[in-house]
């Protein structure tokens, strides 16, 4: 079983959250001008990479609250945890992303 840090929360079991989709996905800055193409690429088309993602988590029987994760997509090993709304850290920053 994975434990995952909420940052409002601490570590808890991973039954006690919620997998939220790929993070920093920016809403278009005016909708109306959208063509059915542009919809598509915003409402559908993710990144996938094998290898370290940045994903949003809810701790959906918890704190209730959303949070980002940089996860590795094979391993499931997850190296930092973020609050919502916090800029993406530099993955160059962080230690041990060499390996999975
Ligand atoms: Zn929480």
């Amino acid at each position: 079983m994975l434990l995952i840090t909420c940052p409002h929360c601490g570590a808890r079991p991973e039954i006690e959250f919620r997998y939220g989709g790929e993070a920093h996905v920016a809403r278009p800055a005016d909708p109306a001008t959208l063509d059915d193409a542009a919809w598509a690429e915003f409402l559908y088309m993710r990144s996938n990479p094998k290898g370290w993602h940045a994903e949003r988590w809810r701790h959906e029987h918890g704190c209730g609250r959303f949070f980002n994760a940089i996860r590795h997509t094979v391993s499931d090993r997850i190296v930092v945890t973020y609050r919502a709304g916090e800029a993406r850290p530099d993955l160059a920053t962080i230690p041990g992303l060499d390996t999975p």
